[in-house]
């Protein structure tokens, strides 16, 4: 099922997502096969639960946008383990759709996390992916990158949304 992407002004998106403590049930794979299927609609790199306004800490990722099946990576109750370098790079986010800005982050980030069964791993990746893994995990605690950029263009960012609220051209 293709969920519809929920937009930024939605309290689920800055508050902090519930841990997942029930592991490889129906549910749980249904909802990570949804996930990937709506992140594929959307054509995003990444999406996270609370986007399709379900308030866990899970998210999907895959930097080949599906050309790749190795490159689908499912991250559970994900935290950010080490960082390093900076890299300098174009961001956006679907669910504040049209806009994107240049955001600093880390050039190299391992994330540790638990698949589908529960099971924790730690993974590393750098450029696109080390972006992704941040953007995500932020996501599961109610961050969004504009979070990261300067005060006046979010200042920007937040007016010109808000004139699409009220043109009803953001729902
Ligand atoms: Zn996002």
């Amino acid at each position: 099922m293709i969920y519809p992407i929920v937009k930024y002004g939605h309290p689920v998106l800055e508050q902090r997502g519930a841990d997942v403590t029930e592991f490889d049930t129906p549910e749980l794979h249904k909802l990570i096969e949804d996930m990937f299927e709506s992140m594929y609609a959307a054509k995003g790199v990444g999406l996270a639960a609370p986007q399709i306004g379900v308030g866990q800490r899970l998210a999907v990722i895959d930097t080949s946008i599906g050309e790749d099946p190795a490159a689908k990576i499912l991250l559970i109750n994900p935290e950010i383990l080490h960082m390093e370098g900076s890299q300098k790079s174009e961001e956006g986010c679907l669910s504040i759709p049209t806009f994107r800005e240049q955001v600093n982050r880390p050039k190299k980030v391992t994330v540790r996390a638990q698949d589908a069964t529960g099971k924790p791993f730690e993974m590393t990746g750098e450029d696109l992916l080390a972006r992704a893994f941040l953007h995500e995990t932020d996501h599961l605690h109610g961050k969004l990158y504009i979070s990261h950029v300067s005060a006046l263009k979010r200042d920007l960012i937040r007016r010109k949304i808000r004139k699409l609220q009220k043109l009803g051209e953001w729902d």
